[in-house]
């Protein structure tokens, strides 16, 4: 599974490290990122800075990452399969 945050939408509302605290944190700004920084790309764009991972095995269970991107208020968190498939949330 890959993950992607947005942290131009992510409001640092914090219930995704809640859910799934071995996988998501939240920086000095207050934006959510990737607890796997080794394989973490930080990507600027003119659609904003998006930081994505694949899923590893420090991370929480696929249930808690897909309830973890779930519980986002602004959508800011997208999961895809290992296809590219987009994990409807
Ligand atoms: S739940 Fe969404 S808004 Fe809150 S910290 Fe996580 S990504 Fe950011």
């Amino acid at each position: 599974m890959k993950i992607v945050v947005d942290r131009d939408l992510c409001i640092g509302a914090a219930s995704c490290v809640a859910l799934a605290a071995k996988t998501f944190g939240l920086d000095v700004e207050g934006k959510a990122y990737i607890l796997n920084e080794k394989k973490d790309t930080a990507v600027t764009s003119s659609e904003g800075t998006v930081v994505e991972s694949e899923q590893t095995g420090d991370m929480d269970p696929r249930e808690a990452i897909i309830e973890g991107a779930r519980s986002c208020p602004v959508f800011a968190i997208k999961l895809y399969e290992d296809d590219g498939t987009e994990i409807i949330l």
